[in-house]
C-alpha cells in the first residue's frame, strides 16, 4: 500500500533495510557488492527510488583504478549514469525541476547537487561550478543517507539534486545515457551557442560524447558534421546519429586529415570544432584545425595530463577556445527531450553495447577499460 501523509510519501512494500550495490574500498581492487543501508525514509525535498539502470562511464573507471584528480571519500558505491523508479518522496518534492508532477512509480533523472546560495549558483549562473557542490559516487557510504552512488539497487535524490522525468517513449538504457554523456553534450552545445546552417562542425573524439554530439550538430543545422576518431565501428555508428563525413585517427597523420577536412571546407578549415577525446594532444591538433575566427570548444580534458601548445595561434587565427564541465539540470533536461524527439530515426539504443547484472559489474569495467565496449549498461531490474 502507499501511505500519504503530511511529511512524506511512502511506498511501504518496496523499501528494504538494505540495498545491493557495488562499492570501491580500494582502489586497484575488484569491486565488492556489499548491503548499504537503505534510509527508513527521505528528508524534506529529497527521494528514494530504485534504480532500474546505470550505464559505465569512462570516469568509473579512472575513479576505481584510483586516477581521478578529485577527491573520493572511500568506501563508495560506484556509477553515476543512473534512472531510477521513485519509492519514496520527501515533504515538498512532489514536482520535478522543472514543475512536472511526480508520482511513485514514476521513472526519473538526477544531478549533482548545487546549492543555490553561493557565488556560482546565482550571481555567476553556472551551478556546476557550485562551491558546495556534492557529487554522487564520491560520498562514503557508512554516512547518510548511505545511497549515492548508481551501482545499487536503490538510491537516495539529496534535495539539492535537480530531477527530471523521464519521457514514457525513453527506456532506461537510452535515459542512463542522458544523465552523464548526454548531459555533458548538450551543456558544451550551450556554452558553444548557435550553429548557423553554413557551418561546417569538426568533432574530435567517436566515444559516446562525440557520436552523441554528431547527433546534436546535425539537428542543430550544420552544413556537415565531421567525426575524427576510431575505431572504424564507433566512426560507422556516428554516421548512423549524423556525421556526414568521418576521418579515422588509424594509420593517418594530423596533416593529413587536416588537409582532407580543408578540402572538405573550401580551404578554410570548420568553423566549429569540437573536443570529446580526453587526450591532451587533441587540443593542439583542434586549434591548428578551426578555421580563422570559428570557435573550439574543449569537453573531453578531464584528466591530469598536459600538452604543449603555441598561444599565438589563438591570437593569429582571432578563434574563441571554450571550455564546458558537466552540465546542470537544463542540460538533463534537453538530453532527455532530444531523445525522446529523435529516438525515431537516430538509434540511442545501438550505443549500449553490453548489458550486465549488477553481480557482473566487474566483468563490464574490465571490458569498457579494454575498449571492448561503447557504452556497457548494469540494468538492475
Ligand atoms: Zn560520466
Ligand atoms: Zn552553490
Amino acid at each position: 500500500m502507499t501511505k500519504t501523509n503530511k511529511k512524506q510519501t511512502v511506498d511501504l512494500r518496496v523499501l528494504p533495510e538494505f540495498s545491493r550495490a557495488a562499492v570501491v574500498r580500494r582502489f586497484g581492487e575488484p569491486l565488492k557488492i556489499e548491503c548499504v543501508p537503505v534510509p527508513s525514509g527521505p528528508e524534506p525535498g529529497a527521494l528514494i527510488v530504485r534504480t532500474t539502470a546505470c550505464s559505465i562511464c569512462g570516469t568509473d573507471v579512472h575513479l576505481a583504478r584510483g586516477n581521478l584528480a578529485l577527491k573520493v571519500d572511500l568506501p563508495v558505491i560506484l556509477g553515476h549514469e543512473m534512472v531510477g523508479k521513485i519509492v519514496a518522496i520527501g515533504a515538498g518534492a512532489e514536482r520535478d525541476s522543472v514543475g512536472q508532477p511526480l508520482s511513485i512509480g514514476d521513472r526519473i533523472l538526477w544531478t549533482h547537487t548545487a546549492c543555490g546560495s553561493c557565488y556560482w549558483c546565482t550571481v555567476a549562473r553556472q551551478p556546476t561550478l557550485c562551491e558546495n557542490r556534492r557529487a554522487y559516487m564520491y560520498e562514503n557510504i557508512e554516512k547518510p543517507p548511505y545511497l549515492l552512488g548508481g551501482f545499487s539497487e536503490y538510491g537516495y535524490v539529496l534535495p539539492q539534486s535537480g530531477r527530471v522525468r523521464v519521457p514514457d517513449n525513453v527506456e532506461d538504457a537510452v535515459a542512463s545515457l542522458c544523465s552523464c554523456a548526454f548531459r555533458s553534450v548538450m551543456n558544451a552545445f550551450d556554452n558553444l551557442g548557435p550553429i548557423d546552417p553554413s557551418e561546417h562542425v569538426a568533432i574530435q573524439g567517436a566515444g559516446p560524447l562525440g557520436i552523441l554530439a554528431s547527433a546534436v550538430a546535425r539537428v542543430e543545422g550544420a552544413r556537415t558534421v565531421s567525426v575524427i576518431g576510431a575505431p572504424h565501428a564507433r566512426l560507422e555508428l556516428a554516421k548512423e546519429f549524423g556525421a556526414t563525413h568521418t576521418f579515422t585517427i588509424e594509420g593517418t597523420t594530423h596533416d593529413e586529415r587536416a588537409a582532407a577536412l580543408r578540402v572538405l571546407t573550401s580551404g578554410r578549415g570548420p568553423d566549429i570544432v569540437m573536443e570529446f577525446t580526453g587526450f591532451p594532444g587533441a587540443f593542439n591538433e583542434g586549434i591548428d584545425l578551426v578555421r580563422k575566427g570559428g570557435r573550439y570548444l574543449t569537453v573531453g580534458q578531464l584528466g591530469t595530463g598536459t600538452t604543449t601548445f603555441s598561444p599565438s595561434t589563438i591570437v593569429k587565427k582571432n578563434i574563441r577556445v571554450l571550455g564546458s564541465f558537466s552540465g546542470d539540470v537544463k542540460s538533463y533536461w534537453k538530453a532527455l527531450q532530444f531523445a525522446s524527439t529523435h529516438g525515431d530515426h537516430i538509434p540511442f539504443g545501438r550505443m549500449i553495447s553490453g548489458r550486465y547484472t549488477l553481480d557482473e559489474v566487474n566483468t563490464a569495467l574490465a571490458r569498457m577499460q579494454r575498449l571492448e565496449e561503447i557504452k556497457p549498461l548494469i540494468v538492475m531490474s
